[in-house]
């Protein structure tokens, strides 16, 4: 499973496994740290689609 999400310094679209839920990592576009976010209960209002 993936979790897809946006990078909080330049908006590029993300997909990382699901293994880096809430773990920091490096954003391959603009190398800035960032946090991935957790699953449904830490995502923020915006991830809310239904499947
Ligand atoms: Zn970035």
């Amino acid at each position: 499973m993936l979790i897809k999400f946006t990078c909080p310094h330049c908006k590029i679209s993300l997909n990382v496994g699901s293994d880096f839920a809430g773990k920091k990592g490096v954003c391959p576009n603009c190398k800035k740290e960032l946090t991935v976010p957790g699953k449904s209960e830490n995502a923020p209002e915006e991830a809310k689609k239904t499947e």
